[in-house]
């Protein structure tokens, strides 16, 4: 359990048996553990004060060593298309952005799970940042709390997708740990992690006994194109990530989502729309074409293709009998679309 800048433990995050721990000398019986726990995960409530069914006296001696502590949302961006990008700050001065995308009838919150990116993807504004600081499984929940709680989306239908800052697979227990929290109250058919390729960090998801879906930032049809975009993930040849998702365990109907940055006369060919269902033959995938988003910190020489050239890829693939969708981003005009993050320090702010 992490400690608030008053030395009080956080309850964010806090698993069972660190709340009886807690609460070993007020009140021990394990109906009060489990009270504290609903009300955190499924309540997600803001303090101790919304623990509205714990008595006021057992409130006050818990108040004595705990609090309920998480990232303060510090800025809000909302882009034409409703969209919104939210910072958040933690204790120590990092701050990290995550974005809500409300749609019909349900919304999407997309997470951040580092303050920063060691895997430095050239289309990428948070791996052209470097690396930053992980965040801890209850860092990323409480990014989670914080957001449902702002944007008022307590009891709606939520997608929640670990497409933000960082690489959630190099941060593994944290994830698996986030994962947990959320399960209680997100389905995990409707979590989504997003990894860059990390093959040993699949392998470990795979051993877990619940899984969120799967999402694979794939963005090359060649190792060399690959090496040079990703570099971080280039350590893990394709053809060790083609077997990674070949032994990945799916449940029925579920299908690996192929994410699939295109730029402009890099990995936009009919070649690389030939090579592409090849390399994805047999395997059950869904594919999602994302026209790069630029930024002022990327290379120049960066462009997305035409919507022309998209689309002629686009029907390639799905000629080839892949199932195929291209992903509009959202939230472009304020830089909340993929690829778009950034982290930042409070003191940098100014
Ligand atoms: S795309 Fe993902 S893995 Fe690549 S640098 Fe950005 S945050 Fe990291």
């Amino acid at each position: 359990m992490t400690r608030s800048p008053d030395l009080r433990y956080n309850l964010v995050g806090a698993t069972r048996s660190e709340i009886a721990a807690l609460l070993g000398d007020i009140d021990p019986r394990p109906y009060r553990v489990e009270q504290v726990y609903h009300w955190m995960v499924r309540r997600l409530a803001a303090s101790l004060d919304d623990m509205t069914s714990l008595p006021k006296a057992l409130r006050l001696s818990l108040a004595a060593r705990a609090v309920v502590h998480d990232p303060v949302i510090v800025e809000e961006l909302k882009a034409s298309d409703g969209t919104v990008k939210l910072a958040l700050g933690y204790d120590d001065g990092v701050v990290i952005e995550a974005v809500v995308m409300a749609m019909e009838g349900h919304a999407t919150i997309c997470l951040s799970s580092q303050a920063g990116c060691a895997v430095g993807c050239r289309f990428c504004v948070t791996g052209a940042f470097g690396p930053g600081r992980h965040l801890s499984g209850g860092e990323i929940f409480g990014q989670y709390r914080a957001i449902v709680r702002y944007a008022n989306l307590v009891g709606r239908p939520l997608n929640v997708v670990f497409m933000g800052m960082g690489e959630p697979l190099l941060n593994f227990d944290a994830l698996a740990r986030s994962l947990e929290l959320l399960a209680e109250t997100v389905s995990l058919r409707r979590v989504t992690v997003s990894t860059s390729g990390i093959v040993p960090g699949l392998e470990r998801l795979a051993r877990l006994d619940r899984r969120p879906n799967l999402a694979v930032s794939l963005n090359a049809t060649t190792q060399k194109q690959r090496s040079y975009l990703m570099p971080g993930a280039a350590r893990w040849p394709l053809s060790e990530l083609l077997a990674a998702l070949r032994a990945y365990p799916l449940e029925r109907g579920r299908r690996i989502t192929i994410e699939y940055v295109l730029l402009e006369g890099f990995n936009d060919s009919p070649e690389d729309a030939r090579r592409l269902p090849l390399l994805l033959r047999g395997l059950p995938v869904k594919v999602n074409l994302i026209p790069f988003n630029p930024d002022s910190v990327h290379l120049p020489g960066l462009v997305a293709p035409g919507d022309e050239r998209i689309n002629a890829f686009a029907a390639q693939l799905a000629a080839a009998h892949l199932n195929v969708t291209v992903r509009w981003s959202k939230g472009r005009d304020v830089g909340a679309a993929c690829g778009q993050l950034r982290s930042r320090h409070v003191t940098d702010r100014a």
